[in-house]
């Protein structure tokens, strides 16, 4: 029996050397193992044909029997175009062809009869099929016997300059199906099979590839998915078993002074019970001798600063040195601030350590972290560099872990042979199949509660022409003492217009709100860290009463008496960014409102996106809604933090009860036989194995 996966696709009949270096770069497809597994994206139903006459350009698309009877070229170099003349009984219908014109013609004779199939659109008031396929009837109905699906694949213009049409790509899959001769080797254990009611491998694809029936389709589709999703899922649950069982932890035994004396003499409030709950799951593992690798999810505003806080206590309580990582230099700062005000009183000293921190001060601050005299160390990313070595780092608690890259999470553990235990803070919550998923190795604490007391922000949406009354609200909102937010887009492809559109809009604002009634504030990623703390500070202090920023203020920072977020081009955030801007404000007892600004035109895409906002402030709601707009792959921090394979046919955003069937699969293993070592399981672990494209040992991300 031929190896598919290692059968390379240049030598399936039709392919050749230059269309296999095409799948290759644009689909990813190199052997026949790979196109197996390119699957269809929709299924069309080829059973309805029209007529000519009846066909209207509001159609998704027609399919017509009939006769090319002409074709005429028009203009020449790139404006060269084919125009064909298709008829059947009842008229003649107009097609288009801008590539591939010489095949065309060659490719489709007159005389014989063909199906068309394509998409109508109307063109200077006539209807037009740009680009359709053909097929001769003969071929079709042979082809076609079975049933009226047609399978559609994912093709890209290049693909199709090649003639890899999606229809091409069917054919080939069929000769793929007709060189193995017999049948796709199952690729699970029979036993697992029958266990989970799945359809064989080979039924499967081959229903995927040309399906008879929606319901058998609907089988195909379930055991591919389930495998997809299953191995992942097992992956995940062995890696978090074989640490648990391999990887010591330290064990922070005692309660002590730090912590009792700031609990009984400096908190300013009681924590809210979720707090409390969260600290507890916490302190159980800190002292289970199993190292921690935690995720702490609170929305924006529910404390988690002060979870953190009293972690780091406990850990100073123990002996050990604590570290707290943040994404921005802005957002280290405000810790900074906010922790030693409150732990100073305790006689405990914290450091910061950001990527502006002089030479000769590290110098000092190595010996301090070296000796252990230093017992909080706060900073960004510079923590990870290699010179920084502590005595003994027993916590590491790094916050909105979105923005921080799997990898350099990883080399904060590497710091030390028995790794410290991990919390990874983050705002943006995860919908929950996410969560299984691309953190299912961690364990999960969820602040559910918001200190008392917070009025849930009032959000609008008001197009660039209502600015007049904008500017009116940011009056009377200012009269009253609060202060204001404006924040612009800043991405790196734009970086040029975005950065004149803030400049522009500072501008704009100090014209309307003029010294020395008002003191405008900006801040930006171009200004030194010097200028950015000092606006900063302005800002803060309350002596400014605007800031115009771009997201460099997104997440952490924290100014009570700010009561009104301004968002530009809001139609350009992400949802989970709107999100986590809005929680700049709101966190005062007054009244807070986010104002979203956006072109009157708007995609209806971008228009939900605003809708979903100005409809709820629950964070959950919007990542589950953000899921369903984007797709999961765009979640921020997703990327970054990777599937160990690619996922060729499930959506994690969709498929949420395949997933718990697999996750439930995949854990019946795993409480069998914990760390895979059961012959019956080797397969499994082998197959593991194949899957991780790279060597990255998952079980040392936290
Ligand atoms: P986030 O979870 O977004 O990081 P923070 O830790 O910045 O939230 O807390 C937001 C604000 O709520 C801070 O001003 C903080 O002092 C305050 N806060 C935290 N916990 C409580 C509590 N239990 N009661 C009252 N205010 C609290
Ligand atoms: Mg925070």
């Amino acid at each position: 029996m031929v190896d598919i996966t290692k059968s390379d696709i240049k030598f399936l009949p039709g392919v050749g050397p230059h269309r296999a270096e095409i799948l290759q770069r644009e689909a990813g497809i190199s052997t026949y193992y790979d196109l197996l597994y390119y699957f269809p994206f929709r299924y069309d139903d080829r059973t309805r044909f029209y007529k000519i006459s009846e066909i209207t350009g509001e159609m998704p698309y027609i399919q017509v029997r009939g006769w090319f009877l002409r074709f005429e070229t028009i203009g020449i170099g790139v404006k060269k175009r084919l125009t064909g003349y298709f008829v059947d009984e009842t008229g003649t219908l107009e097609l288009v062809w801008f590539k591939g014109i010489n095949q065309v013609q060659k490719a489709y004779l007159p005389g014989i009869e063909y199906v068309l199939y394509g998409k109508p659109v109307v063109f200077g008031g006539r209807i037009n099929v740009v680009h359709p396929e053909a097929e001769k009837v003969a071929e079709f109905d042979k082809r076609n016997l079975v049933s009226g699906f047609m399978a559609v694949y994912p093709t890209t213009e290049k693909m199709k300059n090649a003639f890899l049409t999606s229809r091409t790509i069917q054919k080939l899959v069929a000769l793929v199906f007709s060189s193995i001769g017999g049948s796709l080797t199952e690729s699970l254990p029979d036993w697992f099979v029958a266990r989970h009611n799945l359809m064989h491998l080979h039924e499967a694809m081959t229903c995927v590839h040309s399906p008879t029936n929606n319901a058998d389709l609907a089988k195909a589709r379930y055991r591919l998915k389930f495998e997809e999703l299953f191995f992942i899922q097992l992956n995940i649950l062995r890696l978090k078993n074989r640490r648990q069982a391999v990887v010591r932890g330290f064990v922070f035994g005692v309660v002590g002074h730090y912590f009792n004396t700031f609990y009984a003499n400096h908190l300013k409030f009681e924590p809210t019970n979720a707090q409390k709950k969260v600290i507890r799951e916490i302190r159980n593992d800190l002292r289970s001798g199993k190292q921690m690798n935690r995720l702490l999810q609170g929305d924006v505003g529910s404390g988690k600063t002060l979870v953190a806080l009293m972690l780091m206590l406990i850990a100073a309580d123990n002996g050990f040195q604590s570290v707290l990582m943040a994404p921005t230099e802005i957002l280290a700062r405000q810790h900074l601030e906010s922790i030693s005000a409150m732990v100073e009183p305790l006689g405990l000293k914290v450091t910061l350590l950001t990527g502006s921190t002089r030479k000769k001060e590290r110098a000092e601050m190595l010996e301090g972290l070296k000796s252990g005299s230093i017992k909080i160390l706060i900073g960004t990313h510079a923590l990870i560099e290699d010179w920084v070595e502590l005595a003994n780092p027993g916590l590491v608690i790094i916050d909105e872990q979105h923005r921080f890259g799997v990898a350099q999470r990883a080399k904060l553990w590497a710091k030390s042979e028995i790794p410290p235990h991990v919390l990874v803070m983050t705002a943006t919550p995860i919908p929950r199949t996410l969560a299984m998923t691309v953190y299912g190795d961690l364990d999960v604490s969820i602040i559910d509660e918001l200190p008392p007391g917070r009025k849930p922000i009032k959000t609008v949406h008001y197009y660039d022409n209502r600015r007049d009354a904008l500017n009116r609200f940011l009056r009377e909102e200012l009269a009253k003492g609060r202060q204001v937010y404006i924040v612009y887009p800043m991405i790196k492809e734009s970086e040029t217009v975005d950065y004149k559109n803030l400049e522009e809009g500072f501008e704009y604002m100090q014209r309307h709100f003029p010294q020395p009634q008002y003191l405008i504030s900006m801040v930006h990623g171009k200004m030194k860290p010097k200028e950015k703390q000092a606006a900063m500070a302005q800002f803060v202090s309350g002596q400014s009463q605007i800031l115009v920023s771009t997201t460099v203020i997104e997440v952490g920072v924290n100014v009570p008496n700010a009561s009104v977020m301004v968002i530009e081009s809001s139609e350009r955030f992400g949802l989970s960014q709107l999100h986590q801007l809005r929680g700049r404000v709101g966190r005062g007892a007054d009244q807070s409102y986010c104002v979203l600004m956006s072109g009157v035109k708007l995609a209806d895409y971008s228009r939900k996106r605003l809708e979903t906002m100005v409809a709820t402030n629950d964070g959950f709601e919007i990542a589950e809604a953000d899921m369903r707009l984007r797709g999961p792959g765009d979640i921020e921090g997703t990327q970054q933090s990777g599937l160990p394979f690619d996922l060729k046919i499930a959506n994690l955003g969709r498929d949420t009860q395949v997933l718990q069937m697999a996750r439930d699969a995949a854990n019946e293993i795993v409480t069998d036989d914990p760390l895979l070592e059961n012959p019956r399981n080797r397969f499994f672990v082998q197959k593991l194995q194949r899957l991780s494209k790279s060597n990255t040992d998952w079980s040392q991300i936290s």
